[in-house]
């Protein structure tokens, strides 16, 4: 086989179910980038503990839906090992040792570790996990020495840490363990930030996540995925089909854009009042319905034991490269 460079992604197992923002803003560019790159792709189980507010009771079956999730979705378990983060010890034992190298400072001024804070509830305090999150993160990255991470726009900042980490270590032990990664960053501003299906106070579309409840699951079933578009916030001044549209604000425009190859036609029609909301929502049904129709074949023929095998296999690739990262950096560091 040809070699390949490395990549690895992964997203946390913090709720069993991905939805249709995990799949545009991450996921695609996963399943697009496989073909070139040999990616390792993790489903992040010790990351779903880091805020200790809303510890998932099931945290090992999670971890298992998400798998799922990645595979109905298209990544292929024969070319990317697909993994559960705790079964690679290694993830563990990088992170305590970068943690060495990691001004505490530096981990205080992280924006979302301010913002997650304040969403603590009240006299709960802050986990250690959740000021080191960026270190396991990092670890979780640098144990590939990858070539790139695949991440949204919004999130390339995250990784900027992940590099002053791994420079620190180089610089502490005097080696070159770590070189420097890519971001490969999907420059698409609607994947990366796909809207709910509702808005907020001010009629203003908000993004697709699990905590708004405005989501399409890619395990919906067509019927939730119809009942779920007919009641998607559309231009709120726009009652009678002959009122003009404002696509831009529109839950089902939005996603007509991101699934309907005619929308272009469907926009114009909308702003000049000769399309109904009610035409567009069974235009986006019958799209939606039909894009997720794969992902759905794919996931009838996943059963506990065909991923059980999957995901022992994926830790045990997995496992081949961290394994060498970790004697390296230990060597590195004279412990060996
Ligand atoms: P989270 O569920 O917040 O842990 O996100 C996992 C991944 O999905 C991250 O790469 C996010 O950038 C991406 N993601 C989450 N929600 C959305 C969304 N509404 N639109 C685009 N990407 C999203």
């Amino acid at each position: 086989m040809a070699y390949k460079q490395r990549i690895l992604s992964g997203m946390r197992a913090s709720n069993p179910r991905l939805h249709l923002g995990n799949y545009e803003g991450a996921l695609r560019n996963w399943v697009k980038l496989q073909d070139d790159f040999k990616l390792y792709c993790m489903v992040a189980d010790y990351h779903a503990l880091t805020t200790m507010g809303d510890i998932p009771d099931n945290i090992g079956a999670y971890s298992r839906e998400v798998a799922k999730d990645y595979i109905s979705a298209g990544i292929d378990p024969r070319q990317s090992s697909v993994f559960i983060q705790s079964h690679v010890p290694e993830h563990a034992e990088l992170h305590l040792i970068f943690s060495m190298v990691t001004g505490v400072g530096k981990l205080e001024r992280v924006p979302t570790y301010k913002e997650k804070k304040e969403d603590l509830a009240e006299g709960r305090a802050v986990s250690y996990g959740l000021l080191g999150y960026p270190v396991l993160q990092s670890a979780d990255i640098l144990l590939y020495r990858p070539h790139g991470v695949p991440v949204g726009k919004d999130q390339a900042p995250h990784l900027e840490l992940s590099r002053e980490i791994a420079r620190s270590f180089n610089s502490a032990f005097d080696c070159d363990v770590f070189p420097e990664f890519k971001d490969i960053i999907d420059e698409d501003d609607l994947r990366s930030k796909v809207p709910g299906l509702d808005a907020d106070d001010n009629g203003v579309l908000r993004k697709m996540s699990k905590s708004y409840d405005n989501c399409i699951y890619l395990t919906d079933t067509e019927d939730e995925v119809a009942r779920k578009v007919k009641g998607a916030f559309t231009t709120p001044s726009k009652i009678k089909k002959s009122d003009p549209g404002i696509p831009e604000g529109c839950a089902v425009c939005q996603y007509l854009k991101l699934y309907s190859a005619d929308w272009k036609t469907l926009w114009d029609e909308d702003v000049q009042g000769e399309r109904g909301c009610m035409q567009n929502k069974s235009v986006l049904i019958d799209v939606l319905n039909e894009f997720l129709r794969p992902f759905r074949e794919r996931r009838a023929s996943l059963d506990d034991s065909t991923i059980e095998s999957m995901l022992k296999q994926g830790a045990e690739e997995a496992r081949q490269c961290a394994s060498e990262t970790l004697s390296l950096a230990k060597k590195a560091m004279r412990l060996t």
